[in-house]
């Protein structure tokens, strides 16, 4: 059986309760980061950036076990970070895809 609380009690838990959700807040900001986006081709060659198109880039791959990051072309990055293609110039995500794609063996 349960007893009612008293003013001090209830401020003390009240407290307590409102200081576990402001941890839980900050750890899930901490924890969810943007996506990583490769999209922008300012400053790329024109030639590269039509090839990128004709090949039919995307960011995010939608083809099931095919992305940049396991095609022989891919070159990485730091973490975190868009890498490149030895086909075409300009930025490159791991989670990408085109129709240039070969399996790195
Ligand atoms: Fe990605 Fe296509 Fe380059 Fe392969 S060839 S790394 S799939 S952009």
């Amino acid at each position: 059986m349960s007893t009612p609380l008293n003013r001090r009690e209830f401020l003390v838990r009240a407290a307590a309760l409102g200081a576990v959700t402001a941890a839980g807040g900050a750890f899930l900001a901490a924890c969810s980061k943007p996506a990583l986006v490769c999209t922008d081709t300012t400053g790329v060659d024109p030639a590269a950036v039509a090839l990128r198109e004709t090949q039919a880039y995307v960011d995010k791959s939608t083809t099931s076990g095919r992305n940049c990051n396991n095609c022989t072309f891919y070159q990485a990055a730091a973490a975190g970070e868009c890498g490149g293609c030895t086909l075409f110039a300009g930025p490159i995500n791991p989670e990408g895809y085109c129709n240039g794609w070969s399996r790195r063996a």
